[in-house]
């Protein structure tokens, strides 16, 4: 191979969008407003269009996000909170931070998003809030999991979006398929900042108004604070980042629908490989690409030796972690996230992978197995 396989291409999107992130970063450094500068709320009312949520609220992180919207809710200790084992660790981090209690119910083994017909069993009278994560950019069943939680008294239900900005569920955008989306704007996520950045979105004007308190120390006004808070504002150099990202983004996200569709394409003639899989009513933005794999810890080490880069989203459940298994409570079996951890295997996706390369990618894998 001639060239280097890159897993996420950043430095190609920038070459592609230097003049445009440039001037928005120069913009910044003239007017000097660092903090809650012009271009918080600038993206913050380009992403309320683009989800169509009434309401977004930027925030320090993906992490932040979804401490704050727990926080809005009121979670509080011996509050349990019904989620994913099968997700990054933010996700019940959050959770056990307050003193609540993560609930694990186990995924669907295809799509690796939780299984929503498990979720009823695992409610109880302390259930706070439902929170399924759309697990490598495929939006999880949220209309199923809404229709649950509206049942048991309205149980607030809060998407882990943080691998889904830009996928959509029936039409409708991720971060604005339930009472609140929370989404990440890490450097390698669909939609990436240069730092660590975040978003909020809700359509409910008093929840809107608690977290935009919240991420700014729990303050009504300056210096007056109505309750708790963190320092959870995202500064506006990444926030003008993202708008300059914005502007290319639709194009992106055709770009990896395009890139997810040749490699399912391919894969489909390589045996032993178990392809993504996307439910006909959602697209996926390929957040990652995740194949399942026998020997998986082998087939890693062949694809290395191979040069091409891969990486393992999750190898560990949430409830088989020390720092969780105190502090977490299981709802049935857990016996497909256990499955799962062992056989997944992600693979490069970016907006600017080309067919040769992903042909080279699926000839490796096919090799490695
Ligand atoms: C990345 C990620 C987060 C955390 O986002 P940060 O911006 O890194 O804090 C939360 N949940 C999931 C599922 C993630 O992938």
């Amino acid at each position: 191979m001639t060239t280097k396989i890159e897993f996420i291409d950043l430095k190609a999107q920038y070459a592609d969008l230097k003049e445009v992130i440039n001037a928005r970063i120069q913009r910044v450094l003239d007017h000097g407003q660092y903090i809650m500068g012009p271009e918080v709320r600038e993206l913050e009312e380009k992403l309320e269009a683009y989800t169509e949520a009434k309401h977004c609220i930027t925030v320090s992180s993906g992490t932040e996000a979804l401490l704050i919207a727990l926080m809005a809710l009121g979670v509080k200790p011996g509050d349990e909170i019904i989620t994913t084992p099968f997700t990054f660790v933010a996700t019940a981090e959050v959770i056990v931070l307050l003193g609540a209690t993560p609930v694990f119910v186990d995924i669907e083994p295809d799509t690796c998003n939780i299984d929503a017909s498990l979720i009823e069993a695992a409610i109880t009278p302390n259930t706070k809030a439902i929170m399924p994560v759309s697990l490598y950019g495929q939006p999880a069943d949220m209309d199923e999991i809404n229709t649950i939680a509206a049942r048991h008294g309205n149980i607030p239900v809060i998407e882990d979006a943080a691998q889904s900005f830009g996928a959509s569920y029936k039409g409708k955008k991720s971060c604005n398929l339930s009472g609140i989306g929370c989404t990440s704007f890490f450097p390698s996520k669909p939609l990436g900042c240069y730092g660590d950045g975040g978003a909020i979105f809700t359509s409910d004007g008093d929840l809107a108004q608690a977290m935009r308190e919240i991420r700014v120390h729990g303050q009504s006004k300056r210096y007056y604070h109505s309750r708790i808070g963190v320092g959870g504002r995202m500064d506006t150099l990444q926030c003008a980042i993202v708008l300059a990202k914005l502007e290319r983004f639709d194009w992106e996200v055709n770009q990896r629908t395009k890139a997810g569709d040749r490699y399912l394409e391919l894969f489909g003639t390589v045996k032993s490989v178990n392809p993504p899989v996307v439910r006909q009513d959602r697209v996926s933005v390929w957040g990652q690409f995740t194949i399942q794999v026998p020997n998986r810890d082998a087939v890693l080490d062949k694809l290395k030796s191979m040069g091409i880069p891969t990486a393992v989203h999750y190898p560990v459940p949430l409830n088989r972690q020390p720092a969780y298994q105190a502090s977490c409570r299981i709802a049935g079996s857990l016996d497909n996230s256990d499955v799962v951890a062992s056989r997944v295997v992600s693979l490069p996706m970016h907006p600017y992978i080309g067919i040769d390369t992903q042909s080279a990618i699926i000839q490796s894998v096919a090799e490695a197995i």
